[in-house]
């Protein structure tokens, strides 16, 4: 899942500060399981800035709105009978919603209320751990599944480095060295041969910062030609 944290109060207030009427939209998706962007979000956020709006003697008219994913067109479709009566929409979905929105309803302004942080997994309640990176190239099969990529804060794809010291990562106490994971995995499924192996220089060219990517399924498009 994607997972974004909010941002703070009062740069989503700055953002605002031009407009009289705006709408607030989140998602019922990811950012609806790490409650930052779901219905009761919206209701909080919506709530928040018409009592700043009234401290400050401002007119704000804020709307509520929250669908069911809004990186999709479909889904925010329903929207576009009255999105362009507001002076600007305030996104609470992760980025990919938001620009969703930027493309389908312009001229309407769309602003970021989520900073969207990374692609994780909620391992208790309340706590969410980054857990893939996006590399394009995965290499989970020779890790025992642990993420060297983006559970490895120097993303080192050859075993650890210097600083690994009782099983932890050496940037922070509560950070576990994910090349102590993989070590112990590997020697309970008895795969610890890929701990020798060199791996080959990653292929970089497929992973973000390179071009913006794309997956094409060619039967899809075909039917829809
Ligand atoms: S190796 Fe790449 S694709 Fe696989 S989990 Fe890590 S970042 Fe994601
Ligand atoms: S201590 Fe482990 S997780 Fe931390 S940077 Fe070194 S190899 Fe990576």
């Amino acid at each position: 899942m994607i997972v974004a944290e909010s941002k703070p109060f009062k740069e989503i207030y700055e953002l605002v500060k031009d407009f009289s009427r705006v709408c607030v939209i989140g998602c019922g998706d990811c950012v609806t399981v790490c409650h930052t962007g779901g219905q009761k979000q919206v209701e909080e956020l919506a709530l928040k800035l018409r009592i700043a709006a009234k401290r400050d003697g401002r007119k704000l008219e804020v709307k509520e709105e929250t669908v069911l994913r809004q990186c999709e067109q479909e889904y925010v479709e329903p929207i576009v009978n009255y999105i362009n009566d507001y002076d600007a929409v305030v996104s609470i979905a992760c980025g990919v919603g938001v620009q969703t929105l930027a493309e389908k309803y312009t001229p309407s302004r769309v602003l970021p209320g989520l900073n969207t942080t990374f692609m994780g997994a909620p391992v208790e309640p309340g706590l969410f751990l980054e857990r893939c990176a996006g590399c394009g190239d995965c290499v989970l099969d020779r890790t025992g599944g642990f993420c060297p990529v983006s559970r490895c804060s120097k993303s080192l794809m050859n075993g650890p480095c210097g600083g690994s010291m009782g099983g932890k990562c050496e940037v922070a106490e509560d950070v576990p060295c994910v090349w102590n994971q993989i070590y112990v995995q590997l020697d309970k499924q008895q795969t610890m041969h890929y701990m020798d192996d060199i791996s080959p220089p990653k292929n970089w060219s497929v992973s973000t910062g390179s071009k913006p990517r794309k997956l094409e399924i060619k039967h899809l498009q075909m039917e829809k030609e």
